[in-house]
């Protein structure tokens, strides 16, 4: 198989001289932050786009800057990153591409800065980046189950929800471990307060009466990238606004359509919330009609949104007969 590059320590290397040591600040404490963004091959354009790079990378400073780390990189540097390795590792499928700040530090302690005289020094940061070729994270042919988890959604003065920090989805791994041993593809999280909150690695819609409903920033969300992506395809292709408030528990079952979306699992209809059917338990009509213009963007075949996809390697001029 051929060797794999990864973007380590400032240079592309072959991933397997990309390892650090077992005293890294970041694997014991989990400080990290980090991203996931999907690239989808064009086969007719024999092109790979990379959907919302820029807004992945501009979330990624902001979690950076809320765990007081510093990314080195703007966002057009980060962007630039994502496409070598992708093009060096000469992919030609679905891919997706995982950026990591970090704290390289190899220090025991929990603390990120240490005192220097009367100076507080930050402990050193690093940044890598990978990419795998990529399939389907949640079914998108078929709904999926859900179940409420028994984990609570982590709270926002317990850790930055809002942050994509890498300790935090000890969180998310527990919720959608303890789903899947349950037979179920996907948990949803409420917050504290009893209210849906997400699922472990995707933000939730439902349509009640024609009208689409999330829940709002305050509910410990992430505040996705898909989500907004699916707000504003909704109102500008479907005429349809986005309400954006709290949302119980009991209204997932009531729903007449539900589906999750987020970059790894793209977009899935739900049908089943705790064994009750939502809805008429199948792809409902706006969730089906949402999904499709999704993947038709994101795939780069819808001009009006190309701006959203970035494509990888350089376009091939296409040959005209005289
Ligand atoms: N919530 C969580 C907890 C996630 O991990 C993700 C995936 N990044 C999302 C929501 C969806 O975010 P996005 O659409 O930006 O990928």
């Amino acid at each position: 198989m051929a060797e794999e590059w990864a973007f380590f320590e400032g240079e592309y290397v072959p991933i397997s001289k990309a390892s650090v040591s077992i005293k890294t600040h970041a694997l014991n404490y989990g400080t990290g932050c980090f991203e996931g963004i999907r690239g989808y091959w064009n086969e007719e354009e024999e092109q790979l786009y990379l959907f919302r790079v820029e807004e992945h990378f501009e979330r990624l400073h902001r979690s950076a800057r809320t765990l007081r780390m510093n990314l080195k990189y703007s966002v057009a540097e980060l962007a630039e990153i994502a496409k070598n390795v992708v093009a060096r590792n000469e992919f030609r499928s679905d891919v997706y591409v995982r950026p990591v700040v970090y704290k390289s530090g190899a220090i025991v302690g929990l603390s990120m800065v240490r005192r220097d005289g009367d100076t507080t020094v930050f402990l050193p940061d690093d940044f890598f980046l990978f990419a795998v070729e990529f399939g389907d994270y949640l079914d998108v042919n078929e709904p999926i189950k859900c179940c409420i988890s028994t984990w609570q959604r982590v709270d926002d003065n317990v850790m930055p929800a809002r942050a994509k920090a890498t300790g935090l989805y000890l969180n998310s791994s527990l919720a959608k471990t303890e789903a899947e041993e349950n037979g179920f593809d996907e948990a949803i999280m409420l917050t504290s307060d009893g209210h849906v909150s997400e699922g472990s690695g995707e933000n939730l819609f439902i349509v009640r009466d024609g009208t689409l409903i999330t829940p709002t920033p305050a509910e410990n969300i992430l505040e996705g990238i898909t989500r907004a992506t699916m707000i504003q395809i909704a109102k500008d292709e479907l005429g349809i606004d986005t309400v954006e408030r709290q949302v119980d528990r009991s209204e997932l079952y009531v729903a007449d359509e539900l589906f999750l979306c987020g970059t790894g699992a793209q977009a899935s209809a739900v049908a089943e919330v705790d064994h009750r059917i939502v809805g008429k338990g199948t792809v409902g009509p706006i969730t089906g009609k949402l999904m499709k213009l999704y993947f038709d963007i994101v795939k780069g075949k819808s001009p009006k949104y190309a701006d959203w996809c970035t494509a990888v390697y350089p376009a091939t001029v296409g040959v005209t007969s005289t």
